[in-house]
């Protein structure tokens, strides 16, 4: 019996509470900003669960990245607009070649050594045939090979720049890419004007063999007759730079300049710990380790690469630098 005395009180508590109580120190009563903003459809109803749809953000309705540093969603348009760079950890994401080259010069007048291709001299099967391997990367990158080399404009400088493709069978370097970096060596040489290039390789291409290994010194002599001519020639280290490529073109430039963190070496760390038996830490092989020993002149972040490219070039080319100007 005392609940049922007791229930009526407890509701005209409850009624009490809902009604606004007049209050005597303002004179006109504030609204209820609840009930003002919510209409009276979406106005909640005791009992009922209601599943509010918060507002869907970027990274779920726009093509997004994942950073492989830090593991946040980034949008791709954001990651454009910053140079591939994540806003969250600074970690540098990789750039494709035609997307690094586009990124570099102000204008581009064309592309050298499209007219090479690629053949199967060792008629050479791992577990795939190489030239199914290799129409598996085209169809990848959308590339022929994996060095793109373009001439054109950076500011008032006429240059030649290259770079290669990670996602092209590791960036490899076959016959086609000691060609195209060859071509464009003695493109720049014609024209007495400097090159640049972004290497990032796991080394030669063992689907050729003797053939890959040839590049090495095939582009070694090119850069050899740059040097004789004085056409500077600078390097862009980044992430990563192994075997017979850091072995020839991308240790020869005249300046050496490395993207932060990114991995660079001959051979592997794992092979080195396996063979010196000891565990190398952290940051062997890093651009700031190889920095402190020598061998990269500078490491720049990558929204300042393009200023640092250019003032170099400025200055070993004796052109009047627009931008201090
Ligand atoms: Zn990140």
């Amino acid at each position: 019996m005392s609940k049922l005395v007791n229930k009526p009180f407890m509701m005209a508590n409850n009624m009490t509470d809902t009604i606004t109580k007049p209050d005597n120190n303002t004179a006109k009563a504030v609204p209820n900003s609840n009930t003002d903003r919510q209409s009276w459809f979406n106005r909640p109803i005791p009992g009922i669960k209601q599943h509010l749809t918060a507002p869907l953000s970027a990274v779920e309705t726009e093509p997004s990245t994942k950073c492989s540093n830090c593991h946040s969603m980034i949008t791709n348009t954001a990651l454009i607009f910053n140079c591939y760079v994540c806003p969250h950890c600074d970690h540098h994401l990789p750039m494709s070649a035609r997307e690094r080259l586009n990124w570099l010069l102000d204008q581009v007048d064309g592309e050298t050594g499209q007219e090479f291709t690629a053949k199967d001299p060792l008629s050479f099967v791992d577990s795939k045939p190489y030239p199914a391997r290799m129409s598996e990367a085209q169809e990848k990158t959308g590339e022929s090979e994996a060095l793109v080399a373009m001439y054109g404009k950076l500011r008032n400088l006429d240059i030649v720049a290259c770079a290669f493709d990670f996602r092209f069978m590791g960036g490899s370097m076959g016959s086609v890419v000691g060609d195209r970096f060859v071509q464009a060596a003695e493109k720049a040489l014609e024209q007495k004007v400097p090159l640049v290039c972004f290497a990032a390789s796991g080394g030669a291409r063992m689907q050729e063999g003797l053939l890959s290994l040839m590049q090495m010194a095939r582009t070694a002599a090119a850069i050899e007759r740059l040097r004789i001519a004085g056409i500077p020639y600078i390097v862009v280290l980044t992430n990563p730079v192994y075997g017979g490529v850091t072995a020839s073109l991308a240790m020869l430039g005249d300046i050496h300049l490395a993207e932060p963190k990114a991995m660079i070496g001959f051979a592997g760390k794992r092979v080195i710990e396996q063979t010196v038996r000891e565990t190398l830490e952290e940051p062997f092989q890093r651009a700031e380790f190889l920095l402190e020993h020598g061998v990269v002149d500078e490491v720049v972040h990558r929204h300042q690469l393009i200023d640092t490219i250019y003032r170099l070039l400025a200055k070993l080319c004796r052109v009047p630098n627009v931008d201090a100007q």
